[in-house]
This record gives structure tokens, C-alpha cells and sequence, in this order.
């Protein structure tokens, strides 16, 4: 609630808001999930009618559970855990209870081989739900290169889901739009990649991968990153205040399919 209020307070009206573990210990069961999403949605709630913010729900199992829950209750009973938690993901996208699947992806360090071959199915399963939702997929996974993001392209299209549908959280390079192959790149928004990436075309997103982990304090950006650069960009007079309208609106546009609108009284 705290970084809520400091993101309004620089100017921030819209956040997408990733589900992510909130009690100790990996989550076991479908229910261990639909507590987590709940959770979520109620933090989602509580945002908006606290400061004002809109907020958009992304929810999913966090790929990498899969390793922890694995190790506690068997590999096979976890992966069938995983596929019917992203089925209720896309249940409640079908409600309009969340807006997207995410994090779905994979392990950005080492894992066993049987690991690697759980999350992989359980990758092959989100895509196959977000395309009979019809809904886009924020990825988790290490940084990609070209053929990174080839890969992606060729995993959407053999599922049938339109890669423009999917989303690559926490991208650290600018990658160009031959390189992308459709997918939308969310950018970490360091002030030298925002303004290396100001001028390209949609889609793509800024964002800080904010979490409140009194642990790693400072292990990512704070959440008044992003309105934070957009003031600093809106304040030039080379005429890049336009490009704003590129992450804010347009990608949010081609990717989710609607327009984020600002109720009357509540543009900065
Ligand atoms: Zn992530």
C-alpha cells in the first residue's frame, strides 16, 4: 500500500499487479493457489479504492514452484497441481477476475533434467490455455537473445496463440522489432534503456518488477520508477512526451486488446 501511494504520488494511474507467493512454503494444492489469487485480488481491491490506482490482476503459478513442489510431493503430483492451477488462472481471466497469465516461463538458474522437463510442459500447458482464453502470457525466463526470442515466437504459434499475445517480463536488453518476432519486450525501466528504447515502435512496456521483500531491499526498482522516467521524458522538448503514448496506451492496446482509460479527475 505504501509504494502504491508513493507511485500515485509522482503521478502513476495504472499498475499491472503479478500474483506471487505471500505464505511461507510453496504452494501444494490447487486451493494453496486459488488462496494465493485471491490474495491478489484483494491487494488489487484494496489499491484501488486506497489511492486511486487501477489495478490489473496477472495471475498464474510461478513456474519455478514446480521445483519446490516437486521435491515435496513428487514431480508428477506437482505438475498436475501446476496444469489445474493455470486452468483456474485462465478461469478467472474468462471472469474478468485477472487480465493475463503471468508469470509463466522458466527457470532462470540450473535444474535437473526431470525439473527442466515438468516446467517445460508446464510452459506448453499456459500457452495452450491462454489461446483458448484468448488472454496474453507474461513470461518469466533468463534474458533473451534473438534466437531467445525466435523460440517464443515458434512455441505461441505451434500452440495457436497469436505471438503478439505474448509478453517477455523483465527484458534488460533493447532488442529491435526484427529481433522480437512479434513479442512484446516489458523493459526494466533503467533511465539508459528508457531512453534507449524511447523511440521504437509498439509494442512494449516499462517496468520495475517491484516486490516488497524486506529481505533484498533494493533488489529491484522501486515502484515510482516508471511514472518517475515518464516525467523526466514528458518534460523534453525534442518531442518524445508523444512516444509515451507507445507503452502506456498503444501496447497495452495491441497486446490486451483495450485501452486503459483515466476516470475524469485523476490525471495528474
Ligand atoms: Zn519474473
Amino acid at each position: 500500500m505504501e509504494a502504491a501511494r508513493r507511485f500515485r504520488a509522482v503521478g502513476g494511474t495504472h499498475l499491472f499487479l503479478a500474483t506471487q507467493n505471500y505464505e511461507p512454503g510453496t504452494p501444494r494444492s490447487v486451493d494453496d493457489y486459488r488462496r494465493q489469487f485471491e490474495t491478489t485480488e484483494a491487494l488489487a481491491r484494496r489499491v484501488h479504492e486506497e489511492s486511486g490506482v487501477t489495478v490489473y490482476p496477472v495471475i498464474a503459478p510461478y513456474p519455478i514452484d514446480l521445483v519446490a513442489a516437486g521435491r515435496a510431493i513428487g514431480l508428477g503430483p506437482a505438475l498436475e497441481v501446476h496444469r489445474a492451477s493455470l486452468d483456474l488462472a485462465g478461469q478467472w481471466v474468462r471472469e474478468r477476475r485477472a487480465v493475463a497469465l503471468g508469470e509463466v516461463g522458466r527457470a532462470h538458474f540450473p535444474v535437473s533434467e526431470a525439473e527442466a522437463g515438468a516446467i517445460e510442459s508446464a510452459f506448453r500447458h499456459a500457452f495452450e490455455v491462454a489461446r483458448d482464453v484468448g488472454c496474453p502470457l507474461v513470461v518469466h525466463s533468463a534474458d533473451l537473445d534473438a534466437a531467445g526470442f525466435a523460440e517464443l515466437n515458434e512455441r505461441a504459434r505451434e500452440a495457436g496463440l497469436a505471438p503478439e499475445k505474448v509478453v517477455k517480463h523483465y527484458a534488460r536488453e533493447r532488442r529491435t522489432v526484427t529481433e522480437l518476432r512479434g513479442i512484446a519486450p516489458s523493459y526494466v525501466a533503467r533511465r539508459e534503456l528508457v531512453n534507449a528504447v524511447v523511440s521504437d515502435p509498439a509494442p512494449w512496456f516499462l517496468e520495475t518488477d517491484f516486490l516488497d521483500d524486506p529481505r533484498r531491499p533494493g533488489a529491484v526498482l522501486d515502484l515510482e520508477t516508471v511514472p518517475r522516467r515518464a516525467r523526466a521524458i514528458a518534460e523534453r522538448a525534442d518531442g518524445s512526451p508523444d512516444r509515451l503514448f507507445v507503452p502506456f496506451v498503444e501496447s497495452v492496446e495491441r497486446v490486451y486488446g483495450w485501452r486503459p482509460e483515466c476516470p475524469e479527475g485523476t490525471v495528474p
